[in-house]
């Protein structure tokens, strides 16, 4: 990825990393401005936009120049933790139990090297939080003694958590994620994706088409 980003500035490209997006202007009919922190003018210029930044994207959509507030989706939080079981275990594949409300339910998983990890749980929060909430060893030792009746608990640790940006609340019926193109908010050259949750990253080539479609650019 480095590579090919390098490539990229090589051929001209203008990339700005770890810089926060604070504004979208139209600049003229075919153009969007694109302001950055710290800077009193845009800094690039661009006929296509997608508004893709997780947590950020409503946020960004109401920065957004034209931007009908009617478009923009309500945003909800999910906290995902995972626990990492230290120790030898018997699992070559993923195990995955029937979903829970508002998740896949506390699955197993294994990285790269064929550690096993539980996870995530389900807890719905107020804000972006990465805190890793207390207290919840016990029920992860149950969630995984479902998968894995031998397991013993003393070596499951927390490991990290993720936040699900949502587009339905706890209790509502699930909102699949959304990609809201000119003919629902009327901006020509910005797509906006909202509550990218999973199977976000699974689906990120399907959904990279479908925006590509919306700007006419499909292959
Ligand atoms: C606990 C958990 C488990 C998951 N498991 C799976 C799974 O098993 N399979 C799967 O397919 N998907 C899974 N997902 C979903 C997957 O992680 C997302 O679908 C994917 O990360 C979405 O990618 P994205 O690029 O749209 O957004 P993100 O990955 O959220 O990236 C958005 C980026 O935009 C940046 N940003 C925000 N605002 C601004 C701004 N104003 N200016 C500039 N940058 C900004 C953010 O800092 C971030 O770097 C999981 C998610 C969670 C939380």
């Amino acid at each position: 990825m480095t590579a090919l980003l390098a490539d990229a500035e090589a051929d001209g490209a203008l990339l700005a990393r770890r810089t926060k997006v604070t504004r979208l202007t139209q600049y003229n009919d075919s153009h969007w401005g694109v302001h950055i922190e710290g800077a009193g003018e845009p800094i690039v210029f661009a006929e296509h936009i997608v508004i893709a930044s997780g947590h950020g994207a409503q946020p960004l959509a109401k920065a957004t120049q034209g931007m009908p507030a009617s478009s923009i989706p309500p945003q909800h939080f999910a906290r995902g933790h995972y626990f990492a079981y230290h120790g030898r275990h018997p699992f070559t594949r993923l195990i995955y139990p029937v979903p829970v409300p508002g998740g896949l339910g506390t699955h197993l998983t294994l990285d790269l090297a064929g550690h096993a990890r539980f996870g995530p749980d389900v807890e719905w929060i107020d804000g972006v939080d990465y805190r890793f909430g207390p207290d919840r060893e016990q029920a992860f030792a149950t969630a995984a003694r479902r998968i894995w009746p031998g397991l013993d608990p003393s070596r499951l640790r927390p490991d990290y958590c993720g936040i699900r940006p949502k587009l339905s609340a706890a209790g509502e019926s699930t909102a699949d994620f959304s990609i809201c193109g000119k003919s629902e908010h009327g901006l020509k050259g910005v797509v906006a994706l909202y509550g990218m949750e999973s199977p976000g990253l699974t689906a990120s080539l399907a959904i990279a088409d479908r925006v590509a479609h919306e700007f006419g650019i499909a292959n």
